[in-house]
């Protein structure tokens, strides 16, 4: 078995703005043969979805379990969620820069909501109903249907004009973009961002003859 790649203590990164590009961001340096990918193994997938609080700890030790009893199914699973994710990237990425979303790309993304729709329904609480999963032991691809529901919801939402992609050539994260006045190009200040900050910093000096550059 794989050993997992996400080093104990690690935090997915949850800043996108939509539980959709918050999972095609568990992915790094997308489009470089450096490329990571953070969901290495079923487990990780459950890491994720209890970081996204999308799964409570019970239900991602019960699919655990149901997991290392069929190992064959759990890692068909992995493989279609990680297609999934994929598809999604393509279909958002093409939205971002204003393309048409990719054929196959979005015949993934439907079958992947057509599953989601099928086990969907409502759940109660005291006086409230919301869209959930009502049936009593969840599916190995919950968290697939979740991310599925969640990329229906926002590409058929007025927000889909908000969708960017990260400006650093070597990123392929996306997000939401909520500044006013609809600037932000990074996924991240303190990642993206900052490098790009340097790069212009150090461009400048370098312009300037090696002196620093003016404030
Ligand atoms: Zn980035």
């Amino acid at each position: 078995m794989a050993e997992a790649r996400v080093a104990p203590g690690e935090q997915f990164a949850f800043n996108a703005g939509r539980l959709c590009l918050d999972f095609v961001n568990t992915v790094r340096s997308r489009p470089t043969s450096d490329r990571r990918d953070l969901i290495d193994t079923y487990d990780d997938l459950l890491a994720w979805a209890r970081q996204a609080t999308i799964l409570t700890p019970e239900e991602a030790a019960a699919l655990g379990v149901t997991a290392r009893q069929g190992t064959r199914t759990a890692a068909d699973t992995l493989a279609q969620t990680r297609a999934l994710r994929e598809s999604m990237y393509a279909v958002f990425s093409a939205r971002a820069a204003g393309l048409p979303a990719p054929a196959a790309d979005l015949q993934t993304l439907n079958r992947s909501i057509g599953r989601a729709m099928a086990h969907g329904g409502l759940t109660s609480s005291g006086s409230r109903f919301e869209w959930g999963w009502p049936e009593a032991a969840p599916g190995l691809d919950r968290v697939a249907w979740w991310v599925a529901r969640s990329a229906a919801e926002l590409l058929t939402s007025p927000d889909l004009t908000f969708v960017r992609e990260c400006a650093s050539y070597d990123c392929g994260w996306l997000f939401m973009d909520a500044t006013k006045n609809r600037s932000r190009r990074w996924c991240d200040m303190r990642t993206c961002g900052n490098r790009a900050k340097s790069r212009r910093h150090y461009e400048r000096r370098r312009a300037a003859g090696g002196q620093p550059a003016a404030p």
